[in-house]
């Protein structure tokens, strides 16, 4: 049997008629070299965005069955589009929905999760020697009602598909070569990283890198699918994101995020009893605002203050509710501050390199940086600082571990 390739292209890369001839000219390559092929397509650039747009026209608050009929249109265009320009190149290829290729989902709307994936469609398609054009990001519940799979969730299709179809390969093609050790704009030193574990992947990815969704990545660590990002307009090798090696922990620290959705908030003069904090994060949660560090204060005279990070675009119900909260618990005020940034440090060789905290710190201060506050997990270390140091910070610790040369260099 010829090798079976994944391949997926993002928006940009099909985000107009000559992007989708250029996705073409890279399928006929494949194809002529003898592999079978399933393409896994984003709708056009922007065009999720604009439906959105629409949907927040009609009503702010627009119901989520109907709004999985509208979002999951875009990848609709794309497939058609792509598979038209195929067979006009005389290639045999077919395009399918979600449904069609069975994605079977929860329905739990815009953000449902796969629960199934019966290939037969595709299988099908590929005994016949045609060339499966699936929609991403879209699949149907037990009513066959569509569904979509969360932002980014092309990605996840993909993954999906490579594994239910023991693919050989499975390459997400995207705007960007690959996983940087820090945003290249902020430091021109940063280089592509060749290799991530899963668990770094998913770091990066929580901490703001865009180039895989998260849940994709959950997915794959969960089925073991190596997954490739690549560039689809430059030749050349991409990050490869797979089961952890033994030179993966070669590296003290494989990259420095910066990540400047960050807001916080400040609970002043809180009694100091149990079931306070519980209270307030609780009704935090309910309202699915998503918390990340969370600092409490030493207590004086039966009073602390409790501060807290929360996603800057969700500030302002965060606040609303923090501020009813605080009432109801009979703190004093609230505090907010919303020109704070993260930086992060990321690496699976954390585990085996002690002090790496430390050097993190003293960085910092040797810059002048304060840091607000701290979190830590095994391969992981975020601090909180002010918004305007955060480029400082990520040049300093990227220079700090030396992630301008190869570790091995
Ligand atoms: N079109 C969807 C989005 O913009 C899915 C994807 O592109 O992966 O989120
Ligand atoms: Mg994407």
């Amino acid at each position: 049997m010829s090798p079976l390739f994944i391949h997926k292209y993002g928006g940009t890369s099909v985000g107009s008629i000559d992007r989708i001839r250029q996705v073409a000219d890279r399928i006929e390559g494949v194809v002529q070299a003898g592999h079978q092929l399933v393409v896994v397509l984003s709708a056009m650039r922007g065009e999720t965005d604009r439906l959105l747009r629409l949907a927040h026209e009609i009503t702010s608050c627009p119901d989520e069955r109907e709004l999985d009929m509208l979002l999951s249109s875009g990848e609709r265009v794309t497939i058609a589009l792509l598979a038209m320009e195929l067979r006009a190149r005389g290639l045999r290829a077919n395009s399918f929905t979600g449904r069609q290729v069975g994605i079977r989902t929860n329905s739990a709307h815009t953000r449902a999760r796969i629960s199934q994936v019966t290939t037969g469609r595709v299988q099908e398609a590929l005994a016949n020697k045609m060339i499966p054009i699936v929609a991403g990001f879209q699949g149907v519940n037990e009513q066959s009602d569509v569904t979509t799979l969360g932002r980014g969730g092309s990605d996840l299709t993909a993954v999906a598909l490579a594994a239910s179809l023991k693919a050989d390969r499975c390459i997400i093609f995207t705007d960007v070569d690959g996983v940087y050790t820090t945003d290249p704009n902020v430091v021109p030193e940063a280089r592509r990283i060749p290799k991530l574990s899963y668990e770094e992947m998913l770091e990066f990815a929580s901490l703001g890198a865009k180039v895989l969704q998260a849940r994709s990545v959950e997915f794959a660590a969960k089925f073991g699918v190596s997954v490739e990002v690549k560039s689809s307009f430059i030749e050349g090798e991409g990050t490869l994101v797979k089961q952890e090696d033994v030179d993966m922990e070669g590296a003290v620290v494989s990259g420095v995020t910066g990540d400047r959705n960050q807001a916080k908030l400040t609970v002043v003069g809180v009694p100091d009893r149990p079931g306070i904090a519980a209270n307030l994060f609780g009704q935090v949660a309910h309202a699915s605002i998503l918390v990340d560090m969370i600092i409490q204060n030493v207590s004086q005279e039966s009073l602390t203050d409790i501060s807290f990070t929360v996603p800057r675009n969700e500030l302002t119900p965060a606040l609303t509710l923090v501020q009813r909260v605080a009432e109801d618990i009979d703190a004093k005020s609230v505090g907010v501050d919303a020109e704070i940034a993260k930086v992060s440090l990321v690496g699976v060789g954390m585990r085996s390199h002690s002090g790496v905290a430390s050097r993190m710190f003293q960085a910092l201060s040797h810059h002048k940086i304060n840091i607000m506050m701290i979190s830590t997990s095994e391969i992981k270390i975020s601090c909180i600082v002010e918004e305007k140091y955060l480029e400082l910070a990520m040049r300093a610790l990227h220079e700090e571990f030396g992630l301008q040369t190869f570790p091995d260099a």
